[in-house]
């Protein structure tokens, strides 16, 4: 059991300062793994002031000040990686190997790029007689969401601290037990006193506080679109910056070729990790009419070759996060039912032997981009496929969406993959898979208006007198390696790239 009832103020480990608690439940056994202490506005403001106190200093802070910090968290953070992994798994359920693998690779690899980037960031440019300065926003409400819990932390908390702003972080409810051991290894490493703070507790409250408060001057949130919509409302009587990173339904578009078959399976694996709890998952795949049937045998072997259980085994699906967001789950089956989508794999209910914990089955449907399902964020093991005659009606159908956030294209033509890409109208696209630390990540439309990862990480630095903001696609290279997935959770797929594909 974890208590984790104290949170991180001003350097130090505070109490409540109205005592209340909540349970965290292990999704996989449907029992309490801890307790967590739930914050109220006294605490963010006491959070806020440390902030705001530590910003004079901080924000003069050199560069190599700031590196020394960085490493000295890297080096806490490589020795607890173990352990953050665990802690994943039994918050919200991702099987141990992908826990302590790529999620926690996800955080180890946001704070080296923290490192590289602020190596060589130009601060200050001389722009004919005008120096341009490159300046931290200040305090930072970092607010973030339990599906890839230690990548929207670290991709959040890392750039503040390297940009010399200070933060309040203010972690899920239902995934709290990664962000404390984060505070713990950011207290270890010596992040001086109110530079990184953090407040659990609910968001409609702790969330709500930081949108609102006068003291804070950029939030940066990921999560769900009507939250993201609340907290611009809330932020507006203070005029504060707003980052949002939300929800996708994104388009996979597999060619026509020799690796059509593969490239479905691939996709079809793929969309299964995390138990499809990815915001940028490839959750539409886009197949050619005229290969139907053998599309959709080759994604029903997939969808049925994909083992769910305990996470603390050697599966490559574990539970979703939690009780709610399994019958969101079921409901959206049933709609795809109701609307006359084909059920190609799994279906309702849990899987045959699992009587317990909150599982799904990997499911496929064969649809149309008018149906709900095709059309709405399920954040579930759930894929649907559909059918194009042409590439441009391949293109058509990947725009026809009020998200976009990730994309991707698959086909041994990479230059007509990439033509293909440039088209669609999504933030980030994976062409043959691919991964990259510094490339950009962000939504158009409906996914949001931020920008994160490596350089752009333009929430937490104010660039005086640009223009306008970036809205940048990243064709993004291969993946280390080191950074795929451990053993159990691909296998079965051809191509562990694709398989990771989805990330965050
Ligand atoms: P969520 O319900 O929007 O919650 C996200 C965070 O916001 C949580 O910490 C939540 O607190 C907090 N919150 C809730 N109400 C708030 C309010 N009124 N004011 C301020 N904060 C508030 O999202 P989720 O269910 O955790 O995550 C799933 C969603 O995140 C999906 O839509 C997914 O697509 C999106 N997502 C987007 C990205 C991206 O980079 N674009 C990445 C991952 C996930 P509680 O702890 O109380 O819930
Ligand atoms: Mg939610």
């Amino acid at each position: 059991m974890r208590n984790y009832t104290q949170f991180y103020i001003d350097g130090r480990w505070t109490a409540p300062v109205t005592p209340a608690t909540a349970e965290v439940i292990n999704p996989a056994t449907e029992e309490v793994s801890g307790t967590i202490s739930l914050g109220s506005e006294a605490d963010v403001d006491l959070a806020v002031a440390a902030a705001r106190r530590a910003f004079g200093s901080w924000s003069q802070s050199t560069v190599a000040e700031r590196l020394d910090l960085l490493r000295s968290i890297q080096a806490e953070y490589t020795r607890r990686m173990q352990e953050l992994g665990e802690a994943v798994t039994e918050e919200m359920g991702a099987p141990l190997a992908l826990g302590t693998g790529f999620h926690v690779g996800l955080g180890a690899g946001h704070l080296q790029t923290a490192i590289e980037v602020l190596e060589n960031f130009k601060f200050e440019e001389q722009r004919g007689p005008t120096l341009l300065l490159k300046e931290p926003i200040g305090v930072c409400g970092l607010i973030t969401p339990w599906n890839w819990p230690l990548n929207q932390v670290t991709v959040k908390v890392f750039p503040a601290l390297a940009t010399g702003c200070t933060s309040v972080l203010k972690p899920p409810q239902l995934a709290p037990y990664s962000a404390q051991i984060l505070a713990e290894i950011m207290d270890k490493a010596g992040v001086p006193a109110g530079v990184f703070n953090m407040v659990q507790g609910q968001g409609s409250v702790i969330g709500a506080a930081l949108s609102r408060h006068p003291d804070v001057d950029m939030i940066s949130f990921t999560g769900s679109e009507p939250v993201g919509v609340q907290i611009t409302k809330d932020a507006a009587d203070t005029v504060k910056r707003v980052g949002l990173e939300l929800g996708g339904k994104s388009a996979w578009v597999i060619l026509d070729d020799d690796q059509m078959a593969a490239n479905v399976a691939a996709a079809t694996s793929g969309m299964m990790v995390n138990a499809g709890q990815t915001c940028s998952a490839g959750s539409r795949l886009l197949v050619p009419n005229a290969r139907m049937a053998e599309a959709v045998a080759a994604a029903k072997a997939a969808a049925e070759a994909v083992s769910v259980g305990n996470p603390l085994g050697e599966v490559a699906m574990g539970p979703v996060v939690s009780k709610g967001q399994w019958n969101v789950v079921q409901q959206y089956i049933a709609k795809g039912l109701e609307e006359g989508a084909e059920l190609i794999a799994g279906g309702a209910g849990r899987p045959d032997g699992l009587e317990k914990g909150f599982y799904c089955k990997p499911t496929v449907f064969k649809a149309t981009n008018d149906m709900a399902i095709a059309r709405e964020e399920i954040f579930g093991p759930v894929l649907v496929i559909i059918g194009y005659d042409s590439v441009d009606h391949a293109v058509d159908i990947a725009n026809d969406s009020p998200f976009g956030l990730g994309g991707y294209v698959n086909g041994q033509d990479r230059d007509a993959a990439i033509a293909i890409a440039r088209r669609m109208r999504t933030g980030a696209i994976w062409v043959n898979g691919g991964f990259d630390f510094h490339a950009p990540f962000g939504g158009y439309k409906r996914s949001g208006n931020g920008r994160e990862w490596g350089r752009i990480s333009r929430g937490q630095v104010d660039h005086r007198l640009r223009g306008t903001a970036p809205c940048c696609q990243a064709v993004m290279p291969r993946p280390p390696p080191a950074l795929w997935p451990k053993a159990g959770p691909c296998r079965g797929s051809p191509r562990p790239a694709a398989c990771m594909g989805p990330t965050a």
